[in-house]
């Protein structure tokens, strides 16, 4: 924690901020007065109102990018995709880099083809790049005398980072191999598909209708 919030620091003691029972979701509006008393706008406030961060780059231009993003000029909503590319257009991003799971080949090569219609510049790297067995890392395999590749996100990262993408686009890796990706990478990395192989890559319908929904089939 930085030393500017120390004395805020100290005032959690236990437990978790009312942002976990929350019901009115108030600081939405600024509407102090509807705030649950454990709402970290009130208890934090040094915290939660300081914005300097923001006046600062990379920050301050992120920032700006990310309000343009979602609607056009006509007031007109962009899907995810569009979004990526007018953010792209929008920092003067060329060279995006892909990385996606081999299960999702035909829809990142798909996502490449968008991206260089647009202007880009898309390098995409497969997961099992490499062709590294299971067995030379020590994982255990449903079938020990057949080959299995593992997935390889350092590899991957690693390819992007010679490429010199300048912001990578994840789609559909495994709960994980994401995270050693975006340590790895030098480039920002942005998810586009978020792998769920029980719900086709919506694990949003898990947190709306709970975890025994019904599956629904897509790739895995
Ligand atoms: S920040 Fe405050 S108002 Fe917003 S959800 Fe959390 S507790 Fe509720």
């Amino acid at each position: 924690m930085t030393e500017k919030y120390k004395t805020e620091t100290a005032k959690k003691v236990s437990g978790t901020y009312g942002c976990l029972y929350c019901r009115t979701a108030a600081s939405f509006k600024g509407e102090t007065n509807r705030m649950p008393k454990t709402c970290p706008t009130l208890t934090h406030e040094t915290l939660t109102k300081d914005i300097s961060a923001y006046e600062q780059e990379p920050l301050r231009t992120i920032m700006q990018a990310a309000d343009k993003t979602p609607f056009t000029l006509e007031h007109v909503l962009r899907s995810r995709v569009e979004e990526l590319i007018f953010y792209c257009h929008d920092l003067g991003l060329k060279k995006i880099g892909i990385a996606f799971c081999v299960t999702l080949m035909t829809e990142a090569q798909n996502l490449a083809k968008l991206l260089s219609e647009a202007g880009l510049d898309p390098v995409p790297v497969c997961c099992r790049v490499g062709a590294v067995d299971y067995s030379e890392i020590g994982l255990p395999k449903a079938h020990p005398d057949k080959f299995a590749a593992i997935c390889n996100p350092v590899a991957q990262a690693e390819l992007l980072n010679l490429a010199e993408a300048e912001l990578v686009v994840q789609v559909g890796l495994c709960l994980g191999h994401d995270l050693i990706l975006q340590q790895t990478c030098k480039a920002p990395v942005t998810t586009l598909v978020v792998k769920d192989r029980v719900f086709d890559h919506h694990p949003v319908r898990a947190l709306r209708a709970g975890l025994d929904t019904e599956p629904v089939s897509g790739t895995i």
